[in-house]
């Protein structure tokens, strides 16, 4: 035990209180102790601003400056997401929902309904395109809940283009399902009442695929002789926006055509 002894005897008390000859206490060896270990690490720092030379300094606090203002900017475009032309708070984006129900097995090209579900009085199918080249119901969805923080999926139907999903194939969205209100149009009545049917593709670009617009005519043909939708009803999502201006659905997918060819079977 010889090291012990010999440490005790050899180190002062840390938490001893020092007086002078007076009586009266000095500074504790526990703060001294403390104070020249602090100062040792500084001494040690490899970082040091006094290290860098002068005529650096100032470009580099500059950068460093600009560096925090990009991490604020970013940050600031991702919880607040840009729409209907204007930036939302999206607490989505902060507390995603784990709620948020599941896109369900669809049956594929299926207009079925939950049967639980309160059924919609539908007066307006709105077309749109989704401005990229690839995509489907499930990305799309994937999309909604966790850049715009919506519960699901925006649109009611998404038609594929042969990149992420079949070229004509025809998903149903959980809004679809459940008869809910879409988030598609930028208008109230339109969300409200519309079917919301999104075409993979930019048609500004573009063409619809022949499989794609089969698929559109047959879909809004069942559609709209199902719920008795007016030709002058079905419009392209550029027609009914309210507030902010849009090209969907692409100046290449002619909805005049579109009612022409619903109508041009039901006589
Ligand atoms: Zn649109």
């Amino acid at each position: 035990m010889n090291w012990l002894t010999d440490f005790f005897y050899t180190n002062p008390d840390p938490f001893e209180t020092l007086t002078d000859a007076a009586g009266t206490p000095i500074e504790s060896r526990r703060r001294e102790t403390f104070r020249h270990a602090f100062k040792a690490r500084r001494g040690r720092s490899k970082i040091s601003w006094k290290k860098i030379p002068k005529r650096f300094r100032k470009p580099l606090a500059i950068a460093l400056g600009m560096l925090l203002l990009a991490a604020v900017v970013v940050s600031a475009m991702w919880l607040f997401p840009y729409k209907n032309g204007r930036r939302e708070l999206s607490l989505g984006n902060l507390f995603p929902s784990s709620a948020a129900p599941e896109l369900p097995e669809f049956e594929e090209e299926s207009t079925a309904t939950d049967p639980k579900a309160a059924p919609r009085r539908w007066r307006y199918i709105v077309v749109h395109h989704s401005a990229g080249t690839s995509g489907s119901a499930q990305s799309f969805d994937a999309y909604h809940r966790e850049v715009r923080g919506w519960q699901s999926l925006g649109y009611h139907f998404v038609i594929g283009n042969g990149k992420g999903q079949g070229d004509g194939k025809i998903a149903p969205g959980p809004r679809w399902y459940g008869q809910q209100t879409g988030a598609h149009a930028h208008s109230a009545e339109h969300n409200e009442f519309g079917i919301g049917i999104c075409l993979v593709g930019n048609f500004d670009a573009q063409e619809p695929t022949p499989a794609q617009w089969r698929a559109l005519v047959d879909l809004v043909k069942r559609l709209s002789a199902k719920y008795g939708i007016q030709p002058s009803n079905i419009v392209g999502h550029c027609q009914i926006r309210q507030g902010g201006t849009t090209a969907c659905p692409g100046k290449n997918l002619n909805v005049q055509a579109l009612r022409e060819a619903v109508m041009s079977d039901r006589r």
